[in-house]
């Protein structure tokens, strides 16, 4: 294992042991999804505010993969508009299929999952608590 991967699992088993914002606060929506093909089951909650995300809490149960990917989210959209948490998610979503990104900046700590691109089996784990969020913000937007 090189230095980076190195440094990339330590990112990502410090958030599966220590989880940024765990937990629903009751404030703004929520959305569940499951991936019944690793066990992952995950309720993401944003509260969207005059176009900005004001949080994101998560909440469940799963691999390390998930639950890790899940708080790195949590706390890369939190405090972004709308529009920047859309495009950081779809640079993200670029990059677990393995895609060139043009700014890889934006993505900030979720880089660490950049490896999960070589294993098609993970890339639902990886991907299940941006996809809930995303939901929660296409939403938003059909009502504005
Ligand atoms: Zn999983």
């Amino acid at each position: 294992m090189n230095n980076m991967q190195n440094l990339y699992r330590q990112v990502i088993m410090d958030h599966y042991s220590h989880p940024r914002n765990k937990g629903l606060t009751g404030n703004g929506k929520q959305n569940h999804l499951r991936n019944p093909s690793c066990g992952d089951d995950i309720t993401v909650e944003a509260e969207i505010e005059n176009g900005i995300v004001k949080h994101v809490h998560h909440d469940g149960h799963g691999c390390s993969i998930c639950c890790s990917s899940a708080s790195v989210m949590s706390e890369i959209l939190t405090g972004k508009t709308v529009e920047e948490a859309k495009e950081i998610i779809k640079t993200y979503f670029q990059m677990i299929k393995g895609e060139n990104i043009e700014d890889e900046d934006i993505l900030e700590e979720a880089l660490v999952y950049q490896g999960v691109a070589q294993f098609p089996a993970r890339t639902k784990c990886a991907t299940i608590a941006w996809k809930a969020v995303e939901d929660l913000l296409g939403e938003k937007d059909e009502e504005e």
